[in-house]
């Protein structure tokens, strides 16, 4: 059975935000959802753009207690000629079918929701923010619902993207974060969930949030599950150095994020003549870096976060 896609419009359109400067991150919503429904027997069906609204869901359904969700984090932008561009979808949907795979979730048709995203996108052109800095954040995401406490494979899903007109991640914009060493909970393991870009390890990662937060750090960066001594990432973004002349990131391992921020700076500094090293960075090495100086910058990079200085 083939796919096809339905719209149905809203009969009641949201008013636009009016002042651009209050938007913050992922707290407004534009006037339509996609949603995609899958069963193990049928497969992906019931394709339709949708007012954005709640759903509907069984107290029993998997996602609310096992954890059953994955999702993906991208933008639209307006550029320079007013046109609204997506960056690279095509890599969030490849990395959203690896998550699938790690997660017993089913795989996307990925021609089939780049084109709805497309068609969701345009649907709400009005609600992609025009000022600098702002966008379109875009959230797919995948969850597991059977009406079924047994632990196991979902048999049922949903798919859906909703989209929300964002300004800065950090509240301060573009001025330096301040990030705390986590050196009591990990975030991830080789071999667990780390690589996959799931809801369950934001949840194991919300303690040392809170604790950083308290501290009046923005955020925590993570050192790796065994050792506790390599520096991994940060949690919504992935993180940079600049020691001694020389850019430098931990390379991936099996517990850290494959950001796609990450690997388009890696891919235009080498582009532009710059050898950019993906290694073990050890958290020694990085306060001796900063003790004598050879530390000279510091930044996380994620689509949420951008860019942004540490
Ligand atoms: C999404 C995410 C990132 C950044 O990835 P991008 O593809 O650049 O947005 C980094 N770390 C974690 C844990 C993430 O979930």
């Amino acid at each position: 059975m083939a796919l096809e896609l339905t719209i149905c419009k809203t009969e009641n359109p949201k008013p636009l935000p009016t002042d651009e400067s209050k938007l913050g991150f992922g707290r407004v919503f534009s006037d339509h959802m996609f949603v995609m429904d899958w069963d193990k027997d049928v497969g992906w069906h019931d394709a339709k753009i949708v007012p954005y609204g709640n759903l509907s869901i069984s107290p029993a359904s998997t996602v609310l207690h096992y954890g059953a969700e994955i999702f993906e984090g991208l933008k639209a932008y307006r550029n320079v000629n007013g046109q609204i561009v997506l960056f690279r979808p095509d890599q969030n949907f490849a990395r959203m079918n690896r998550s699938a795979d790690r997660m017993g979730l089913p795989e996307l048709p990925v021609d089939f929701v780049l084109d709805a995203l497309k068609q969701l996108v345009r649907l709400d052109a009005d609600w992609v923010p025009h000022s600098e800095g702002t966008s379109m954040y875009v959230r797919p995401f995948t969850f597991g619902d059977d009406e079924h406490l047994g632990v196991h494979g979902a048999a049922h899903a949903r798919f859906l993207i909703i989209l929300s007109p964002s300004g800065s991640y950090y509240p301060n914009g573009m001025a330096p974060v301040d990030i705390m060493i986590e050196d009591e909970d990990v975030r991830a393991v080789r071999g667990g969930t780390g690589e996959a870009k799931c809801g369950g390890n934001y949840g194991a990662s919300i303690r040392a949030g809170i604790r950083a937060e308290e501290k009046g750090y923005a955020q925590v960066l993570w050192l790796d599950g065994v050792e506790r001594r390599y520096i991994e990432e940060v949690g919504a973004m992935n993180i940079m150095f600049k020691i001694n002349g020389k850019i430098c990131t931990p390379m991936l391992n099996g517990s850290i994020l494959p950001g796609i921020t990450r690997k388009s700076i890696l891919e235009w500094l080498r582009a532009n003549g710059e050898e950019p090293e993906e290694r073990r960075i050890s958290v020694d090495e990085l306060i001796e870096a900063a003790e004598n100086g050879t530390l000279e910058e510091a930044w996380g990079c994620g689509t949420a976060a951008v860019v942004s200085p540490v």
